[in-house]
């Protein structure tokens, strides 16, 4: 099934702050101010791609409280991003995203831009399209006081079931916790996928999982994040 998301995003403009846009750096007295990178190509396209299979948005995954996340590079983000989606059995095919800036020219690097953001989508470079306007001197954009972007991502969700990873992250399935033997209610097909996750339901004895046995699950899910991301999520 095709699914699609809209996503946007906005930083001001402060000088002492590197521009990145995409994940590539760009020439510019200013940059843009945030908790992040304040990336906000990467934002809107992370926020695009969370709507496209309902899973909340960037803020809510990836809260600017969180120290983890200071000045962290928004690639990093995006790549959780799309690892949510593979939870949920769904894969990028396109996304189109525009830029809204006075400032700088960014046409010189839109390629660099799409070559830097196909890997971490996990798409070909055909597959992703980015665009640049001016705001022709109008509002706050127009004069120079920030960049936004907006983006629509296209992923495609594999038919069947949710993964059960994906089930406990979204809280879908409650009776994934409980010891059933991995069965469904009515003694029929098994609910879970993987044997360590029977293993785990057995272990519980016919109860509900503790605390401690819920936290150990979702530390299993999180050793399934490449190592290159784990500093953010390793609790
Ligand atoms: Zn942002």
């Amino acid at each position: 099934m095709i699914k699609t998301g809209i996503g946007f995003d906005a930083h001001r403009l402060v000088k002492g702050r590197r521009l990145i846009l995409g994940g590539v750096p760009i020439e510019h007295a200013m940059g843009l101010e945030g908790h992040s990178d304040a990336d906000v190509l990467c934002h809107a396209l992370a926020d695009a791609l969370l709507g496209a299979v309902a899973d909340g948005d960037i803020g809510m995954h990836f809260p600017d409280t969180d120290p983890c996340w200071k000045d962290a590079n928004s690639l990093d983000l995006l790549a959780q991003v799309v690892g949510r989606l593979k939870t949920r059995r769904a894969r990028v095919v396109h996304v189109d995203a525009i830029l809204m800036a006075e400032a700088p020219k960014l046409a010189p690097y839109r390629q660099a831009m799409r070559e830097r953001l196909a890997p971490v989508l996990g798409v070909p470079v055909q597959g992703v399209s980015i665009k640049a306007t001016t705001l022709e001197g109008m509002g706050a954009l127009g004069r120079r006081e920030g960049i936004a972007a907006m983006a629509v991502a296209t992923v495609e969700v594999a038919d069947g079931r949710l993964t059960t990873d994906a089930r406990r992250q979204s809280g879908e399935d409650e009776r994934l916790m409980t010891d059933d033997g991995g069965r469904t209610a009515d003694g029929g097909r098994r609910m879970t996928d993987r044997p360590s996750c029977a293993r785990a339901l057995r272990r519980a004895g016919g109860r509900r999982l503790t605390e401690e046995q819920r936290t150990r699950n979702q530390e299993r899910i999180f050793q399934r994040i490449p190592p290159c991301l784990s500093r953010f999520t390793t609790p």
